[in-house]
């Protein structure tokens, strides 16, 4: 057992402290949020995370998880401090290291004893050399910042915190190091890959990690547009592709482009770091160049089929969030594609298992939410698929079809079989599919 402080409670923060609860660790998660402390406090989640909502209470009975705004107190008891804060976008699509600075400086001014700051939130190489200054102005007492890049994804972070691929872990210190192999024994016991590293590395590991997944995902979008007017059907492509052992099947899936809180501002990032360091990084630049194309693409569909005016028509969306089992709208495709159709007229009736709350934000009252996707689509001309949640998988077609005023459908992540759909008189539309 050690006493490990994670600062930041958000997606990352509040998995990572559960998930060392669960290990068997004592944590005390900090945040300067209060509303999302009282929250925590009440026994609810701030967030939507499948298994977060049983962890964090049976942990917290256990005396396990600690939630508070007192961050010297958690700093104090803590062996190891993780900085699990936001590096949110800047202007220039650098990372803001406003919120990390702000908690290294509050680290530094309560080191009392040796401690480990571990920085988990992603940050441009090079930022721990800063968090090490910073801390280094407060205090005269021992301590060592560990680079720990995380890489869970929302919606099955639990599952990845407790059953990583690896745990990339850059240290330049031997007790820390030590430390760190203690704190994810449990893990690497059960045979998660530990990877140490120099601390440089390790950060650029993380950018790396997540720039080539995006550029995968723009690469199969740019194919996908050249099956469509080449009469090749992606799906195909994709399964052929994929199975190449020296490629692999993961994220080579065509869709409405990639989105969430990560892919966007990590590549941006990397994208800053490469001009400041005068590197050119011509591939990422074009991934996010697709990028932005592919948002647009369903929208130019629609419209190329319904028509350039879609004032008289009604649209109902399935899926809000930038991806299933999450309700996070953070540079959601759904937010282009439905401005997009509300630009040109559309009505928007849309419907997501559990974004509804974070998308009202985006979207106000410009769209009506339903209560289920069969209320989405009363009375539609078109159905547009956005976001791949399992319950969208299999559908009462025929209820579908009863419930339409004409059939068009628009599917955003190919998860339908063209073929189904059209001998059922559907008007079938995926990316990149031979209808
Ligand atoms: P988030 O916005 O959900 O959470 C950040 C939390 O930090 C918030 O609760 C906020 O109140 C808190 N915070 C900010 N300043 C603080 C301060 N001074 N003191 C205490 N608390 C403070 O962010 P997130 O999605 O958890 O991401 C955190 C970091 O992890 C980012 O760098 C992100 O890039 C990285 N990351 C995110 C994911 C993901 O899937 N979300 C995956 C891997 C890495």
């Amino acid at each position: 057992m050690m006493n490990v402080a994670v600062v930041g409670t958000g997606y990352v923060g509040l998995v990572a402290g559960a998930c060392f609860a669960e290990l068997g660790h004592k944590v005390t998660c900090v945040d300067n949020n209060q509303a999302k402390l009282e929250t925590l406090r009440a026994g609810r989640l701030p967030i939507y995370e499948p298994g977060l909502e049983e962890m964090v209470p049976k942990n917290a009975k256990r005396g396990r998880l600690h939630f508070t705004d007192d961050l010297a107190g958690a700093v104090s008891a803590a062996e190891v401090v993780f900085i699990a804060v936001g590096t949110p976008p800047d202007e220039d699509g650098s990372a803001d290291l406003r919120h990390v600075m702000a908690v290294a400086s509050h680290v530094g001014q309560n080191i009392h004893e040796f401690k480990v700051i571990v920085v988990k939130s992603t940050v441009p190489i090079g930022t721990c050399d800063k968090v090490r200054a910073m801390i280094a102005e407060h205090t005269t007492h021992p301590f060592a910042v560990v680079s720990n890049p995380e890489f869970l994804r929302e919606g099955v972070a639990v599952g990845d915190f407790l059953h990583p691929d690896r745990i990339v872990v850059g240290a330049d210190n031997d007790r820390a190091v030590e430390v760190m192999r203690r704190l994810y024994r449990p893990l690497t016991a059960e045979g998660a890959k530990f990877i140490l590293m120099d601390v440089r590395s390790s950060e650029m590991t993380k950018y790396a990690s997540n720039a080539m997944l995006a550029t995968r995902i723009s690469f199969m979008n740019e194919v996908s547009a050249l099956c469509e007017k080449l009469g090749a059907d992606i799906e195909n492509v994709r399964r052929g592709v994929g199975a190449d052992d020296r490629i692999g099947p993961a994220f080579l899936k065509a869709g409405v482009g990639y989105g969430g809180s990560c892919f966007p501002k990590d590549v941006a990032a990397l994208i800053r770091t490469g001009q400041e360091a005068e590197v050119n990084l011509g591939i990422l630049e074009a991934t996010v160049k697709a990028n932005e194309t592919q948002k647009g693409r369903l929208v130019t569909i629609i419209k190329g089929e319904l028509g350039q005016d879609l004032s008289s028509k009604k649209i109902g969306v399935w899926g809000l969030a930038f991806k299933s089992q999450t309700d996070d709208m953070r540079e959601a495709p759904s937010e282009a594609i439905i401005k997009g159709l509300l630009a040109a007229g559309a009505e928007i009736v849309a419907y997501d298992p559990a974004a509804r709350e974070t998308a009202e934000v985006i979207f106000g009252d410009t769209i009506t939410y339903a209560a289920d996707p069969y209320q989405a689509i009363e009375g539609a001309d078109a159905l547009v698929l956005v976001t791949e949640w399992a319950e969208f998988t299999a559908p009462d077609w025929e209820r579908v079809w009863a419930l339409m005023r004409d059939h068009s459908i628009y599917d955003g992540r190919n998860l339908w079989e063209p073929r189904d759909l059209t001998a059922q008189g559907f008007r079938y539309h995926g990316i990149g599919r031979k209808a």
